[in-house]
């Protein structure tokens, strides 16, 4: 009977929830293991200026499971940020990218990298602090760093969020705002703020070419930058048609495939010219 039917199935839904929980307990394990045994990579993804040529890119952070082959971001990125693990994924990204700015500078190049702060770790107490000793113990020049925080940061007391970015500013960190217009958007956080620049988000994009609704959107993110005198740039650009439309709005820094995908760091820096 129908009893019977609904225990069984409740049987099978609380052995698919243990399995999947021990997955997560597994992977979350290790990750652990593979930041304490340096096993995640930093990839670099170009970000094309209209005008500028300095040579500038977003790290993204990859990870080849030993058994199970590379894993998105979008997932283990997802479940450190269940715990502190996130954390120590900030902080590893954070430290080799600017060992890689320090280093490239004392061959005289002088680059600029996006790292992608959690929210997570923005609103932890000790974020400035690990911030500062990154900096301090690498050496590098802060003006070359741009954090991209996502507007989950404003979950968090405002007046503490403008401390941390401000104490940051002051030694010259940019700040962007990720994935621009899907999140909790109060644009008035912009004038607040002392945020540099704002990305687009991906889904933004992909209709650009037929979707007037979404072109109308962009154009006003735009317009908006204008005013706050910001940045923009766009990610996700796959094809010519969307980076025509995209410079009849404006002139935004472009971010995609179009241009470039993101690729183990030494080949980025292979591209670069001397
Ligand atoms: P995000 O910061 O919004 O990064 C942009 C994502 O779009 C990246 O995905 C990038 O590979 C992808 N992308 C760029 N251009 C294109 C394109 O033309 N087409 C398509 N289909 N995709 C494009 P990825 O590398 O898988 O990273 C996913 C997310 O994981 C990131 O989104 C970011 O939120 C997070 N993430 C990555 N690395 C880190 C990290 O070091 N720390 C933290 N906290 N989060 C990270
Ligand atoms: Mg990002
Ligand atoms: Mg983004
Ligand atoms: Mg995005």
């Amino acid at each position: 009977n129908s009893k019977d039917l609904g225990n069984n199935q409740s049987v099978i839904y609380r052995s698919e929830f243990y399995q999947q929980i021990t997955d997560a307990f597994e992977l979350q394990k290790d990750l652990e293991v593979a930041i304490e045994n340096n096993d995640l990579e930093l990839y670099l993804q170009s970000q094309i200026h209209p005008h500028e040529p300095l040579p500038r890119a977003e790290a993204l952070i990859r990870w080849q499971h030993p058994k199970r082959g590379w894993i998105s971001p979008e997932i283990f990125i997802a479940l450190a940020e269940e715990s502190n693990l996130i954390i120590e994924v900030d902080k590893w990204m954070l430290t080799e990218a600017c060992k890689l700015l320090v280093q490239q500078r004392k061959i005289g190049r002088q680059l600029h990298i996006s790292v992608n702060i959690s929210g997570q770790h923005f609103s932890h107490p000790n974020f400035l602090e690990h911030m500062l000793i990154i900096f301090a113990s690498t050496g590098v020049d802060p003006r070359q760093i741009t954090l991209e925080l996502t507007e989950n940061i404003f979950l968090d007391d405002f007046d503490t969020i403008i401390d941390k970015m401000q104490e940051l500013k002051t030694r010259g960190v940019r700040f962007s705002i990720d994935d621009f217009g899907t999140g909790y958007s109060s644009l008035s956080y912009l004038k607040r703020l002392p945020v540099d620049e704002v990305k687009v988000d991906r889904s933004f994009v992909q209709k650009l070419t037929d979707n007037e609704e979404d072109q109308s959107l962009v154009k006003s993110v735009f317009e908006i930058a204008q005013s706050f005198n910001l940045e923009v740039v766009v990610e996700g650009v796959e094809t010519s048609e969307q980076e025509v439309i995209l410079n009849q709005l404006g002139e935004p820094i472009i971010q995609g495939y179009l241009y470039a995908r993101p690729v183990p760091y030494r080949k980025w820096l292979d591209t670069l010219p001397n």
